[in-house]
C-alpha cells in the first residue's frame, strides 16, 4: 500500500481538488493507497474540509496540529503515522505534478529503488532576490556538507525502510530534504517542471526563509564556527605585522603616531570577538532547543483515532 502525505497550511481552496486529482490518478493506476492530509494549524477552513472528506472517503485521513509547526513538522507527523509500504510526500498546491506518482511507484516496485526523488528540471518562476539567496544557501550547504540540494524538492517516494530510518532520527530541528538524502539507500531521480500554484498564495515570507536557511546550515555544518578561527588567525598576523613595524620604527628613533592604531586594533579585534560569540551563541541556542526534547509537533485530532473510538463505542453497545 502507498501512503500519500500532504502537508497543508491555509489551503482551503486546494484540498478538495488535490484530493480528487491524486485519488483519480491512483485509482486509475490500480494502486491501493491512503491519503494523509496534515493540517499544520491552519487558520482558515482547511481542517473542516479535510474532516468532511475523511468522513466520506475511508482512504482519506486527516491529522490536525494544535498550532502551526511548519512544513517540516507536518511531513514528519505524516511519516510517523503512515501505514503504507512506501510513502510519497507532495505539496498541497499541485506544484508537484501528481501524474509522476505511478512512474515513481514503478521505479520502486519493479526496479527496486528505495528512494525516488523528484528533482526540479528548472527552478520555476522566482524573483531575482530569491534566486540570489537560494543560490548562496545551496552553495554553502553543498560545499560544507556535501549534500547537493540545488534542484531537490520535498517531492519524494520512500520505502518503508527509509521511513523507519527517518522516524528514528532523534533531532528536533529537521530538514527533510537533506535528511532524506543523508540516510542514503538506493536512490534514483526523476525530473519535473514546477507547475504554478493551483490556488492561494505561497506560505513563505522572507523572515521564515532566512530562519529556515540558518536552521538548516547550522544543523548540517559547523563551517560558520570555523570562520571565527580563521578570522582570529588573520588578526594575529595583522597584530604581528603592526608590532614588528612599530618596534623597527622605535629603534629608528620614531614612535608610531597617536592613538589611531590602538583605536583601529581595538575596534577590529572586538568586532571579531563579537561575531565569534554571536556564531557560538547561535549554535548554543540550537543545542539548547535540541536538548529540551520538545516534540516536533502536537497532533490534536487524528481522524483515524476518532473512527476507532466510535467503533469501540458501538462494539461496546452491541456487546
Ligand atoms: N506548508 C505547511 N506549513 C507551513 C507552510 C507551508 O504545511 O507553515 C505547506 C503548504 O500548505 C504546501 C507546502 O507546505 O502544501 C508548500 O508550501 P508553499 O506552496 O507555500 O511553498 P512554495 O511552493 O512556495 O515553496
Ligand atoms: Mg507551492
Amino acid at each position: 500500500m502507498l501512503s500519500v502525505i500532504v502537508p497543508a497550511y491555509n489551503e482551503q481552496e486546494n484540498i478538495e481538488n488535490t484530493a480528487s486529482v491524486i485519488s483519480g490518478i491512483l485509482r486509475k493506476n490500480g494502486t491501493e493507497y491512503e491519503l494523509i492530509f496534515v493540517d499544520d494549524g491552519s487558520k482558515d477552513d482547511t481542517w473542516n474540509i479535510i474532516a468532511g472528506l475523511s468522513e466520506k472517503d475511508p482512504s482519506i485521513r486527516g491529522l490536525h496540529f494544535s498550532r502551526n509547526f511548519g512544513k517540516e513538522g507536518a511531513i514528519f507527523a505524516g511519516l510517523k503515522r503512515c501505514t503504507g509500504d512506501c510513502a510519497v510526500v507532495i505539496d498541497c498546491d499541485l506544484q508537484h505534478p501528481p501524474e509522476l506518482i505511478p512512474e515513481m511507484l514503478r521505479l520502486h516496485d519493479e526496479e527496486g529503488f528505495e528512494v525516488v526523488e523528484a528533482v526540479k528540471a528548472s527552478r520555476g518562476k522566482e524573483s531575482l532576490s530569491y534566486k540570489f539567496f537560494a543560490k548562496g544557501f545551496y552553495r554553502i550547504m553543498k560545499n560544507s556538507s556535501s549534500v547537493n540540494l540545488d534542484r531537490a524538492s520535498d517531492y519524494k517516494l520512500m520505502d518503508r525502510k527509509v521511513i523507519d530510518a527517518l522516524n528514528e532520527m532523534p533531532e528536533r530541528i529537521t530538514f527533510f530534504r537533506a535528511l532524506s538524502s543523508w540516510v542514503g539507500f538506493r536512490t534514483t531521480q526523476i525530473e519535473f517542471e514546477v507547475a504554478p500554484r493551483n490556488a492561494g498564495t505561497t506560505k513563505w515570507n522572507f523572515r521564515k526563509l532566512v530562519r529556515f536557511a540558518l536552521n538548516n546550515i547550522t544543523s548540517f555544518t559547523n563551517f560558520p564556527m570555523q570562520i571565527i578561527t580563521w578570522l582570529g588567525v588573520l588578526f594575529l598576523l595583522f597584530a604581528v605585522i603592526i608590532s614588528v613595524y612599530s618596534i623597527v620604527k622605535f629603534f629608528c628613533g620614531q614612535s608610531l603616531e597617536g592613538f589611531t592604531t590602538v583605536y583601529i586594533l581595538v575596534l577590529l579585534s572586538s568586532s571579531v570577538v563579537m561575531i565569534g560569540l554571536g556564531i557560538i551563541g547561535y549554535y548554543m541556542s540550537k543545542i539548547y532547543e535540541e536538548i529540551k526534547f520538545r516534540p516536533r509537533y502536537i497532533i490534536s485530532i487524528d481522524t483515524k483515532d476518532k473512527e476507532r473510538k466510535e467503533q469501540n463505542r458501538s462494539n461496546g453497545e452491541n456487546g
